[in-house]
């Protein structure tokens, strides 16, 4: 179970968490929502982060031998664990992330548990030998093997302290893997507890806990485990550290997944359900205080539809509460790092300089208790602005005005992230046709994207700045193979191949067979033939 225990003391300031002292050995942890201290987590050095990898690699050598029985039990024990101990993980989440316990609730324990449910159902069928044709080469079988790769490295951010964790950490588990997790500085204190307690469940069901393993700290915790010894990284952060993964991992030529920014479109089309799109909006801008990777960081309203969208849109975010879920019910919480929250201000400001009109918010709020920014709206926002290009990662609706299909599309498109999508529209046929034409990852219609998540049979992941690679899914639990391609005997011919020693005629017979096969049309493939038999080889 998680010991929520806090270390009561005076509420440390927000420059005191960003930057420590150097050099640093622990990481303070604080509660956005209040700025009280939570306690110190210890960093690990790079001799730890290499002994960690070396633990899972001891680990990994007998887990590799598990059935895929021995690896469901070990899952059901985990969703068992998740779902007992949910309230105690949704209060870990909320003190460390400022989030509201609603959104601790649907945004890291129920997709986690649908992970589960999905892994344990369908794991296995994705990871057995698949039989591929042998084509001409009928004395033999070819299939297609899921070996696994051996340690998997998560580096992983700071929205969901524990869906990050748990998200790769399944995958890993049932293909026979081991995982070394680093999560964020931002919620190391969550994320020890938790990482604590799945060990220990993994233990309990008479396996070695060092599958699972986490080694904490800041950006050069993360460097060191992508240096390191591993056999495969996922990546879940911003582009700029996500270069430097992929540099590091150029080094031993490790594979990469990245999972990386986004800067979403949500396209709302003038025949479009006007309140449908407005409270889908409201969940794609405000859902963890926009703090999602597929957050609807611009909403694309068509000229017919804008005055009436932003009008509705106002009025409801006039109503939302925002402060701790510790005080009561609240519709928005805080911003998990100070730094973040300076991003956010500072690209609020940006636009309006630029010529964006505020509709609601705006600013910084409840500073007396902790990071907090307004629920925000921001109308009259153009494609030439930099708040339309970057991303804002924050509660901040941007209200962009586009003319019809074409626009939509162009506009869309005009960013350098491509990693999911929505599509408002009561004529479907049109709004697949729009989503089709969106450069991104994944698309919703008439749906927050964020969504997909729940469809955990679909992939995850983005095109462009927003990474390569997919988590999730058939593809992402693949992605931790070896995919070995294997030629068997179907019939017992013990015969060589012989090619050696070169023949005379060998040219002419080869060149033959290929006419015979491959040759367009009856002639050529009748000269081939007829090759076969020349002995004018
Ligand atoms: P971040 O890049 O600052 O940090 C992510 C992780 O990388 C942290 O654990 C950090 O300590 C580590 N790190 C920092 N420097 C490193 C280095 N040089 N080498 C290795 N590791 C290093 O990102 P963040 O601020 O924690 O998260 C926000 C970003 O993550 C946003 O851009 C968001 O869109 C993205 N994100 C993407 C997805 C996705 O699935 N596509 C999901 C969640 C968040």
């Amino acid at each position: 179970m998680i010991k929520a225990k806090i270390r009561m003391s005076i509420p440390i300031s927000a420059e005191q968490h960003a930057q420590p002292a150097e050099p640093a050995t622990h990481i303070p942890c604080i509660d956005p929502a209040t700025r009280e201290p939570l306690g110190e987590v210890r960093i690990d050095s790079p001799e730890d982060v290499r002994a960690a990898v070396a633990r899972a690699k001891v680990a990994q050598n007998a887990w590799r031998q598990t059935s895929f029985e021995e690896r469901r039990d070990v899952l059901r024990k985990l969703l068992a664990y998740t779902v007992g101990a949910k309230d105690d993980i949704c209060l870990a989440v909320q003190r460390d992330s400022g989030k509201t316990r609603e959104n601790a609730l649907l945004g890291e324990i129920w997709p986690t548990c649908e992970k589960f449910r999905w892994m344990i159902k369908n794991g296995e069928k994705h990871l057995r030998p698949e039989p591929i044709s042998s084509s001409f080469l009928v004395h033999k079988k070819a299939r297609l093997e899921y070996h696994p790769l051996g340690v998997v490295a998560a580096i992983i951010p700071w929205n969901y302290p524990f869906q990050n964790i748990v998200n790769p950490l399944i995958p890993a588990l049932m293909s026979g893997n081991a995982i070394v997790l680093k999560p964020s500085e931002w919620v190391a204190w969550s994320s020890g507890q938790f990482i604590d307690a799945l060990r220990n469940v993994v233990e309990k069901a008479g396996h070695n806990p060092d599958l699972i393993q986490a080694v904490q700290g800041y950006g050069p915790t993360g460097a060191a485990l992508a240096r390191s010894a591993v056999d495969t990284i996922l990546f879940i952060g911003s582009v700029n550290n996500g270069r430097r993964v992929v540099e590091a991992s150029a080094e031993r030529v490790v594979p990469v997944v990245m999972e990386l920014g986004g800067k979403d479109a949500f396209i709302v089309c003038d025949d479009a359900d006007l309140e449908q799109a407005v409270h889908a909006a409201l969940s794609g801008c405000y859902i963890n205080c926009g703090q999602n990777c597929v957050a609807s960081e611009r909403i694309l309203v068509y000229d017919a539809l804008y005055d009436a969208f932003e009008r509705r849109a106002a009025e409801l975010v006039s109503e939302f509460r925002q402060g701790s879920s510790r005080e009561g019910v609240v519709d928005v919480g805080a911003i998990v790092t100070p730094l973040q929250l300076d991003v956010i201000e500072k690209a609020v400001n940006g636009a309006v300089a630029q010529g964006a009109r505020v509709v609601a918010g705006g600013k910084r709020t409840l500073a007396d208790k902790g990071d907090y920014f307004e629920p925000t709206i921001l109308a009259d926002v153009t494609p030439d602005m930099d708040i339309a290009q970057d991303e804002v990662f924050g509660p901040v609706m941007l209200l962009m005005r586009v003319r019809d299909d074409a626009h939509a599309v162009e506009v869309a498109n005009g960013v350098s992230y491509g990693l999911s999508s929505s599509v408002f529209s009561k004529n479907r046929p049109r709004a697949r046709n729009i989503a089709a034409q969106l450069e991104a990852g994944m698309s919703a219609i008439n749906e927050f994207a964020g969504i997909t998540y729940m469809a955990q049979g679909l992939t995850f992941g983005g095109v462009k700045a927003s990474g390569y690679g997919r988590m999730n899914g058939r593809e992402g639990l693949r992605s931790m193979c070896n995919i070995k391609a294997v030629i068997d005997d179907r019939l017992p011919i013990n015969q060589a191949n012989r090619v050696f020693p070169v023949a005379e005629k060998d040219y002419g017979v080869f060149s033959g067979v290929i006419e015979l096969m491959y040759g367009s049309g009856l002639a050529q493939r009748w000269r081939g033939f007829l090759k076969l038999f020349s002995r004018r080889q």
